[in-house]
């Protein structure tokens, strides 16, 4: 049984009870989604705030989803 699995953004493994799951939502679809390590996925939560805050779409629909 396997409860491990690498990170999508540094490779580390990360089990699944510390590994954060993210899903990237566009018009109600999902357009990526990605398991993270809590260090990556802080860094990662970061850089999207950073870009929806200058971006502003504000899309209904449009958005993440974290696991
Ligand atoms: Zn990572």
């Amino acid at each position: 049984m396997s409860d491990t699995d690498p990170c999508d953004a540094c490779g580390e493994q990360v089990t699944d009870a510390l590994a954060r799951t993210v899903r990237i939502t566009v018009d109600r679809s999902e357009v990526d989604s990605q398991r993270l390590c809590p260090n990556c996925f802080a860094g990662w939560i970061e850089r999207y705030r950073t870009e929806m805050a200058s971006e502003r779409t504000g899309d209904e629909g449009s958005g993440i989803i974290v696991d």
